[in-house]
């Protein structure tokens, strides 16, 4: 640990540009073992209630800004935001232990999301259909959704509360987040940043505390127009009872189980490249993470090989969690005991894990068939492309995949046919501001970033002018 800023004691509701004090106060633990980090706020309903309807009152004046004025206003923004990027990275790494570089990384790219956005927000146009004459014909007219109720994880709490404020606030709408519980204090101060940038008071607001209790008196709340989660399938489920017999739209962002589809003729330096960076990243507490590396037999060998070396000289940062290691340790007997074979994937410490690597894995083991969220890699075989292809396809899961091939037209037809909203190809870069990210099958509805993330904070008014 090598951070140094300084943590407040209590980090209180934003609420209508104002810090609010509350009754209850909830610890903020230390991935790193020490003493809990400090405290937040515990919203009640009420708060929550008070954050919607100032949310929704100053919504409408917000909506009505013109969107020139908009993009200065978010520009502006982005810019205080770069102005405290390591900042933002430094709280990150204290609350949930991710290392500082692949904090001030995500930090880095989720600005550059805000400032697309930002431009973005000038080019939400009417467009005009015309009819028999200038006068008639029909107007497309984009409104913003209005209250959006942003839920987000604590794997990636800075760049998953920026990919849902950048767009809806170049939309049009006003928005109320609830950071993870288990790390809360960088979104929050996302959040405060937005205040101390001249955005509107009560344009964006915070509340911490419970996850349940806060979620369901937002999701039911009436002046809430749309709930953008990212987090777990289970979280996604309660949260649809409560938003779909309501109405609300909804974006739910979930977990993945990234297929590596690897062609005969693939560079296996990159292979091992790509399940090194994204197999292990953020201690594979990704949910783009490469966990199925699916390989021709000839070349699985080679492979497995260089992963393990690369994989000895990673040095992983602690688990945010201690169920997080619990469940690792879980998943590596589960594996040990239906005879498959792992390398490393020991405990360091009570909150470190070695990488693990996993071979001899069949269909039925659960890191094979589940999320593992936890630092595992699974080497798999495979006699031919089509049973390639149907293994990468085959869990409930459609997030990221990726394919390493030689030849490019193969790859690519490779590649168009695994079922994920992103299959990256030859490379492990995933995430660009202007391209959507979306879950497919069981990884979510809905779509955040480029064109089509604005778009889904917009809802459509046709203006049928007739004469
Ligand atoms: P989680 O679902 O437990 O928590 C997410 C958020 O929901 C937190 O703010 C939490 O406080 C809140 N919450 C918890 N219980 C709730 C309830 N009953 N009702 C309403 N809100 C509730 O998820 P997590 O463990 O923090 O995150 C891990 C999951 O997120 C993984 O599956 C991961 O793959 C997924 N994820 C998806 C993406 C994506 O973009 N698709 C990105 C990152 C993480």
């Amino acid at each position: 640990m090598s951070a140094s800023v300084s943590i407040r004691d209590r980090y209180p509701l934003l609420i209508g540009g104002r810090h609010v004090e509350t009754d209850r106060w909830d610890p903020v633990d230390d991935p790193f073992g020490g003493a809990d980090l400090c405290a937040v706020a515990a919203a009640t309903p009420d708060d929550v209630d008070a954050a919607v309807r100032v949310a929704d009152a100053v919504g409408a004046e917000w909506a009505r800004t013109p969107p020139t004025e908009r993009a200065i206003a978010i520009e502006r923004y982005g810019r205080v935001l770069d102005e405290h990027a390591g900042e933002l990275a430094e709280l990150m790494h204290r609350e949930m232990g991710k290392p500082l570089p692949e904090a001030n990384a995500e930090v880095a790219r989720a600005l550059e999301v805000v400032h697309y956005f930002a431009a973005e927000a000038e080019r939400v146009l009417i467009s005009q259909l015309p009819g028999t004459s200038i006068t008639t014909g029909s107007l497309m007219r984009p409104a913003p959704v209005g209250v959006v109720a942003s839920i987000t994880p604590w794997n990636f709490p800075v760049a998953l509360i920026l990919w849902k404020l950048g767009p809806a606030l170049a939309a049009g709408c006003s928005f109320v987040a609830k950071p993870a519980s288990e790390a809360p204090l960088a979104a929050w101060r996302v959040c405060e940043l937005a205040i101390e940038a001249g955005l509107p008071d009560g344009l964006v607001n915070c509340l911490t505390g419970d996850g349940p209790l806060v979620g369901e008196a937002l999701a039911t709340h009436p002046k809430v127009a749309k709930v953008a989660f990212t987090g777990s399938r289970r979280v996604a489920e309660q949260i649809a009872t409560w938003a779909g017999p309501r109405l609300k739209a909804l974006s739910l962002e979930l977990g993945g189980h990234g297929p590596l589809v690897v062609l005969p003729d693939a560079d296996l330096d990159q292979v091992a490249e790509v399940a090194l960076i994204q197999g292990y990243a953020n201690a594979g507490q990704a949910c783009y993470s490469v966990n199925r590396v699916i390989a021709p037999p000839n070349l699985t060998g080679e492979i497995i090989e260089r992963i393990d070396e690369g994989r000895q000289k990673l040095e992983l940062g602690p688990m945010a969690t201690d169920r997080g290691v619990q469940r690792h340790m879980r998943l590596i007997e589960d594996a040990t005991l239906k005879g498959a074979t792992v390398r490393g994937g020991e405990a360091v410490d009570s909150r470190r894990l070695e990488p693990a690597l996993v071979s001899d894995a069949e269909v039925g083991v659960e890191l094979i068939d589940e999320e593992p969220f936890t630092p595992i890699v699974a080497v798999m075989t495979n006699d031919d492309i089509e049973g390639a292809i149907a293994e990468a396809n085959r869990p409930d899961y459609g997030l990221v995949g990726y394919v390493c091939g030689g030849d490019l037209r193969r790859t690519l037809q490779v590649a168009e046919r695994i079922e994920c909203g992103t299959v990256v190809v030859n490379g492990w870069r995933v995430v660009t501001a202007y391209a959507p990210y979306a879950g497919w099958k069981g990884s979510g509805v809905g779509v955040e970033l480029g064109r089509p993330g604005l778009e889904a904070f917009i809802r459509w008014q046709h203006l049928r002018v007739l004469a």
